[in-house]
């Protein structure tokens, strides 16, 4: 398995960092795919890439949520990491969110453009959050990519027919805790979302699945999602392993 979104880097892990990678290698998870927030963020992120060599690989990109009035600035301290030697597996994250804080809109719609912008321009997928902004986000998207290059709405909330219309740019639906909770409508959408577009992911250490909500998520947690989903697609297990991880392979061109 792949997870496609985690966090691993933040201060959460720090206390049993490298007993948690194992129990995700032990769950039979093959990569991290890590995006960081800010700029803050970015460097202890290149450190679990570093320590985890092969294992973590690391993404770049402003989250909405950390979109301020110096955010022209940071992007450009961002795209000098992006200029740089070092491999990134995609932007990310990156979007639109307008739950916690509408201050900012524009702003965020200027670093979104921008920032799909360099994932067009450097061949690189894109991790997409989303909060109350769906249908911004997928507008912008359209505008930006145009089928240039392929992303994930990671954590994906929405509805059937914004489904339809992300599975229509070609990108794929980030699943994970989420789809397991009881109120969850993702169950419904998901049956006209073939597997072909869906990508596993944690968002560790946010949004742990049934039986773990309320405590600390981690990447090994994979496997609740991966039977949630093998419930709700009627198929095996390894079913929804090998084409989530297959379609993860193929998004982010991992070897
Ligand atoms: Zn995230």
């Amino acid at each position: 398995m792949i997870d496609t979104h985690t966090h691993i880097y933040l201060s959460e892990f720090d206390a049993d960092r490298d007993a948690m990678i194992s129990r995700a290698q032990s769950a039979g998870i093959s990569h991290l795919l890590l995006p960081n927030i800010d700029q803050d963020s970015v460097e202890d992120m290149h450190r679990c890439v570093e320590v985890y060599t092969g294992f973590c690989k690391p993404m770049l990109g402003l989250h909405p949520c950390s979109v301020k009035d110096d955010y022209k600035d940071v992007l450009s301290r961002l795209k000098l990491y992006l200029d740089s030697d070092r491999c990134y597996c995609a932007i990310g994250e990156i979007g639109l969110d307008y739950y916690w804080d509408k201050q900012y809109v524009p702003q965020q719609h200027n670093a979104l453009s921008t920032q799909l912008e360099w994932a067009v321009s450097k061949g690189l997928p894109f991790s997409m959050h989303t909060r109350d902004a769906m249908d911004d986000a997928i507008s912008i998207t359209k505008d930006c990519v145009h089928y240039k290059t392929r992303g994930v709405f990671h954590c994906f909330g929405g509805s059937t027919d914004q489904a339809r219309k992300i599975l229509d740019l070609n990108c794929a639906l980030g699943i994970g805790g989420v789809v397991t909770y009881k109120k969850s409508m993702l169950e419904d959408v998901l049956k006209f979302v073939p597997l072909d577009a869906i990508v596993l992911e944690t968002d560790a250490p946010y949004l742990p699945p049934v039986p773990y909500r309320g405590k600390r998520n981690e990447p090994a947690y994979l496997n609740y999602i991966a039977i949630k989903l093998a419930e709700i697609y009627q198929v095996d297990k390894q079913v929804i392993i090998e084409k989530t991880t297959a379609n993860a392979r193929s998004i982010f061109k991992l070897a």
